[in-house]
């Protein structure tokens, strides 16, 4: 029979990684990411002798970031798209600069990692081995991204990655009614156990509330996640015809010039070139030196949990002025400064230097306004529940494992799964299930 073994990702958001071996050995591993807390930021290694595919969903580096260490010494394809392909070159490249974890990889192997990669339009039948393949169906997650369809030795597995099934200013949705009968979900759990607000009540407050802040002589740090979100937000920014000045620094100003080289991975090509032409770039020092200068304006700059990037350049001038604002637009990990932020209104960093490596603290009390604004790119646990509804099973067993998710959201999750007659499973890191 053939097995799946959970190699990470499992009760934990960080390190997604899935083995499946066919009847007769031959291996393919679906996504080998990385987790930013902890010893273990790996997934497991084992004997991966008969590998003979890897698939990836999405750039995301939860999802690509420890490819480098699966390709160190092997050359087999690394299945995906050239958009996924380029942001994820991107995020590791900057994981590896940023990070002071001592990852057991460099720039070479990423370079090896990019040379593996093949490249798989989605919903094109593509062959690993002997009765063994896979296809890709749009996410709806980010551009680029995939769920994976594995067919091994007849049996069908839907690995979900992260998925979104409402429609977003950036993307399409992901659309179940597009996918075969299955026979086995590994389906992501991030927020199976929470709801999105309204998106169109959630756009307009945060447009407004920028606009307000901006009329009355502020500025707006958005501390925007470099991939996707900057972008999403300059959607909304266009939408709701904000006339105020927008600035693009950082990681967020490279992808959004990057991603004009991919016409075909959004909802409104159109739509994303004209939101972008009205921002400006910040390219050089002293254009960045002349906005610090400023006392108005909408600056989005990653990172987005401020743990870096360029939006420090910024911060630290904005908390201590009681007419602007730091607006968070994207989900903030627990430990992180932009959590920190919003939960105790105090903003702590620990700055090193790039030259000598010695750090410093820095603790400040927020003055201005701070705000957390949900624009998130995944299903909540309603759209989650209809997805599932909505996926066809070819027999009875109707198997189901819940991972991408923290205990709580993996574990209830499968048991609200269990409770509708699916055989599901919060697994743990390590299992192997046949199937
Ligand atoms: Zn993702
Ligand atoms: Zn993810």
């Amino acid at each position: 029979m053939p097995y799946i073994k959970f190699l990470g990702g499992c009760r934990e958001v960080g390190r997604s990684a899935v083995l499946i071996e066919s009847n007769n050995g031959a291996q393919c591993i679906l996504d080998y990411g990385i987790r930013f807390k902890g010893e273990e930021r790996l997934p497991l290694d084992g004997d991966f002798s008969n590998l003979k595919a890897v698939a990836l969903s999405h750039c995301h580096v939860d999802h690509s970031g420890a490819l480098p260490f699966l390709f160190k010494n092997k050359d087999i394809p690394l299945f995906t798209n050239p958009l996924t392909l380029r942001m994820s070159e991107i995020l590791i490249k900057d994981t590896i600069k940023i990070s002071n974890y001592p990852y057991p990889f460099g720039y070479r192997e990423l370079q090896k990692t990019i040379k593996n990669a093949s490249f798989l339009s989605n919903e094109v039948r593509q062959k690993i081995d002997d009765k063994f393949y896979i296809t890709f169906y749009d996410a709806g997650h980010i551009p680029g991204s995939v769920s994976i369809l594995v067919e091994v030795d007849n049996k069908r597995i839907l690995y979900t990655g992260d998925i979104n099934t409402q429609e977003t200013n950036l993307v399409s949705p992901a659309e179940p009614s597009k996918l075969p009968e299955i026979d086995v979900l590994i389906t992501e759990s991030t927020y199976s156990l929470r709801e999105h607000p309204i998106r169109a009540e959630l756009e307009k407050r945060f447009t407004d509330d920028t606009l307000n802040i901006i009329e009355n002589g502020g500025k707006v740090l958005v501390p925007a996640f470099g991939v996707a979100r900057s972008q999403e937000i300059l959607l909304v920014l266009q939408k709701y015809n904000f006339k105020s000045e927008i600035f693009l620094d950082g990681l967020a100003r490279k992808v959004s010039i990057e991603y004009a080289q991919f016409p075909n991975s959004f909802r409104n090509f159109a739509e994303y070139k004209s939101a972008f032409k009205k921002a400006q770039l910040i390219t050089s020092r002293e254009k960045r030196k002349n906005l610090k200068k400023r006392s108005d304006g909408l600056i989005i700059s990653p990172s987005g949990m401020l743990k870096g990037g360029a939006a420090l350049e910024y911060i630290s001038s904005i908390l201590n002025d009681p007419s602007s604002a730091v607006f968070l637009v994207g989900y903030q990990v627990e430990g992180t400064p932009g959590r920190k932020l919003i939960d105790e209104k105090v903003f702590e960093f620990k700055e090193r230097n790039s030259r000598n490596y010695r750090t410093r603290d820095i603790f400040i009390k927020a003055k201005c306004n701070v705000d957390y604004y949900d624009f998130s790119s995944h299903a909540d646990k309603i759209h989650l529940h209809r997805y599932i509804d909505d996926l066809k099973f070819q027999n009875d067993s109707k198997f189901i494992f819940c991972m991408h998710g923290d205990t709580k959201s993996t574990t209830s999750f499968a048991y609200d799964l269990s409770d509708k007659g699916f055989n599901s499973v919060a697994p743990e890191i390590g299992e192997t299930y046949k199937i």
